[in-house]
């Protein structure tokens, strides 16, 4: 059997292990010039931000098996930041119980080490998809078409999904109600600590939401560094501004929200995400069209985070290989690579 997934994000990279690992040949296409996604972290000379993902949480016995094998092999570790919430410069901590991981050295360590020995085509944007009754075949933006295949799955987020879907009706009607949020993301590092004594914040009547001091994770460099997160509202009344435009806006809720002093940063950068957490997340884990050998999963599917993203991929791929027992299955030790 052959399959093609499209995406190497959390969810595509962990069908595909689970695929591989059942003896089928998988191959992914990602538009992206590496693995990771929305689990990302922008290298700069000697710095680093996880502009993406910040940290992730286990509650589920599947994903706690995963996260105990990448915690042995070292690139996940516990992140002790400490985490509260502001508002016009007022700091609550919060309760110390919520246990948060972190990718070691950095977020995108997890989906380097997952993208080991997979035939992953990067820098190709798939833009057509078909299926004639019994195989698929993929065509990317250069006209390239790949195939065939036996079974194509489809980790996008959902609207990137849409056009792959015009042979399942109903599967788009239903995605189609999928709200995804966008989020500007500032990345700035300053020449000395910031009299700042948390290290996470979840930020209150802001244009932000979330702000981190990135090097307070383990294994990252010791630079001053903040990945700041605008709201989802603010986000959205901003969306298409341009990144320059976003950067002294920022900042200047950053030093607002805290009540620092302000300062100018050594180096600052905005990303927007464009589609960057579901605001109505389904709890099903994937779709699967059976009539058309088609899977689609996501962390939409199921709940808008990594450990739903990554029990999105592997429940997938069970059902694709009609493996009922895949997801009882760990990954075995060898899979998991320690970063360089
Ligand atoms: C700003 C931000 C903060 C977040 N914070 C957290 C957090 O703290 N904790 C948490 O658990 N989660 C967080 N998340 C969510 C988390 O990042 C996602 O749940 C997870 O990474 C999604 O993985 P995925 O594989 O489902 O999708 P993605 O990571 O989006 O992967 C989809 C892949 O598909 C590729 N692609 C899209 N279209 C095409 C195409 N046409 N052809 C080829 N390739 C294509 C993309 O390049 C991408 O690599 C955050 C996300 C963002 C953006």
């Amino acid at each position: 059997m052959r399959v093609a997934i499209i995406g190497a994000g959390v969810a595509g990279l962990a069908a595909a292990r689970s695929l591989q690992n059942n003896g089928i040949n998988v191959t992914l296409f990602d538009k992206s010039r590496g693995p990771g996604g929305r689990m990302a972290t922008r290298r700069i000379d000697d710095l680093a931000f996880d502009h993406g993902a910040q940290y992730f949480t286990v509650r589920d016995d599947r994903f706690r098996r995963q996260v105990h094998l990448w915690l042995q092999e070292g690139i996940v570790k516990e992140w002790r930041g400490s985490i509260g919430s502001v508002k016009n410069g007022t700091v609550q901590k919060k309760s110390v119980s919520t246990v948060r991981y972190v990718g070691a050295p950095r977020m995108s360590a997890i989906t380097r080490s997952m993208s080991a020995r997979l035939d992953i085509k990067f820098k190709t944007r798939i833009i057509d998809s078909h299926f004639d009754g019994s195989h698929w075949e993929i065509t990317d933006e250069n006209q390239m078409t790949y195939g065939s295949y036996d079974a194509l799955v489809i980790t996008t987020p959902p609207t990137q999904a849409l056009p792959f879907l015009d042979q399942s009706p109903a599967l788009k009607r239903e995605i189609e109600c999928i709200i995804m949020q966008p989020c500007w993301a500032v990345m700035a590092s300053f020449n000395r600590p910031l009299p700042l004594s948390s290290d996470g914040l979840f930020v209150e009547d802001s244009p932000l939401s979330w702000i981190c001091r990135n090097n307070s994770k383990p294994g990252r460099p010791e630079s001053e560094s903040w990945v700041l997160h605008g709201s989802p509202e603010w986000s959205s009344d901003h969306l298409e501004k341009k990144p320059d435009e976003i950067l002294p806006l920022l900042l200047t809720a950053f030093f607002e929200a805290t009540g620092l002093k302000s300062v100018k940063p050594d180096f600052a950068k905005a990303h927007r995400w464009r589609y960057a957490l579901a605001e109505n997340p389904l709890t099903q884990e994937y779709f699967w069209d059976e009539e058309n050998r088609l899977a689609v999963c996501g962390d939409w599917c199921n709940g808008s985070r990594i450990e739903g993203a990554y029990l999105s991929g592997v429940s997938a791929a069970g059902r694709l290989a009609g493996l009922p027992d895949a997801l009882q299955k760990p990954a075995p030790r060898e899979e998991s690579m320690r970063l360089r």
